[in-house]
């Protein structure tokens, strides 16, 4: 893969992602979705029909406020639409309960947070490793990999770049903004969910980092054909993906973006 800079073109001839997107599997498709955060608010997620293929790399962006991470919230059933369907590899989120949809998103989401979320007292490697003590499937998928989850997570440290006999023991809190983002993403990766959700995880970095950083998500997505679910207020990003949509080309709703 060459570097990534804003002057290289990585976006696919637009026929070629067509025939992709009509060819691929369809992995997440919402319709008629509509969603509020209370009750008697107006809509501030308003979707007729939208689909991502698999290993597709999409890029979603639009301003501060206008529904982004909500819909994030919503591709990753961390909440449900008052009206519509949110399908998830052929499984409608909007129907299930709660309890499936944690584990659901367990066994097949693997999340990049803008903050990380990283565990403060859990060392470098047992974070990379959380997922799996909650999802059996991540688990055996770990394991079958490299033999042992804690195998897995070094693999993914080391091709994430970490070194690892530095970092092993080191409180996660230690680390630069630019090493916890890589341990965020070995999370996400790791026993290899179908697809990769991050919201603004590159906002901390400076911009070499996040070029560096990009390359490195991608190649790992690329590996496993995960299909990868990215958002930015920072539309300059969106050329190294191979789509972009603006949130609000999709959304019906209009939000009073913050300045
Ligand atoms: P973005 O990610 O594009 O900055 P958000 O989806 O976070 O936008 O926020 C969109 C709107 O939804 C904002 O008005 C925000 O205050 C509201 N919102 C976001 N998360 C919650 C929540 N958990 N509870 C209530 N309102 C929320
Ligand atoms: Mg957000």
């Amino acid at each position: 893969m060459p570097p990534l800079n804003a002057e290289t073109d990585l976006s696919p001839d637009p026929d070629a992602l067509k025939s992709r997107s009509d060819a691929g599997t369809v992995q997440v498709r919402l319709t008629g979705v509509r969603f509020a955060w209370r009750r008697n608010e107006p809509d501030i997620i308003d979707i007729d029909d939208f689909s991502v293929a698999r290993g597709e790399r999409l890029f979603i962006d639009g301003p501060s406020g206008s529904g982004k991470s909500t819909l994030l919230s919503l591709l990753g059933g961390v909440v449900v639409p008052r009206d519509g369907k949110v399908e998830v590899l052929g499984e409608n989120l909007s129907s299930m309960r709660g309890w499936r949809r944690d584990r659901f998103r367990a066994d097949h989401v693997g999340f990049v947070f803008q903050m990380f979320n990283l565990v403060p007292y859990l060392s470098v490697v047992d974070n990379v490793t959380l997922p799996c003590r909650f999802s059996r499937r991540r688990r055996d998928r770990a394991e079958a990999r490299s033999s042992s989850v804690h195998a897995d997570a070094m693999r993914l440290l080391a091709e994430l770049e970490l070194d690892r006999s530095k970092l092993i023991d080191r409180a996660v809190v230690d680390l630069s903004i630019g090493q916890q983002q890589r341990v965020a993403v070995a999370r996400a990766l790791i026993g290899s969910p179908e697809i990769i959700i991050a919201d603004e995880p590159t906002s901390a970095l400076d911009e070499g980092t996040r070029e560096r950083f990009l390359e490195l998500l991608f190649n790992e997505c690329d590996a496993e054909d995960t299909t990868l679910l990215f958002v930015s207020h920072d539309s300059r990003l969106g050329t190294l993906f191979n789509r972009r949509v603006s949130l609000k080309e999709i959304n019906r709703s209009v939000v009073e973006a913050l300045p």
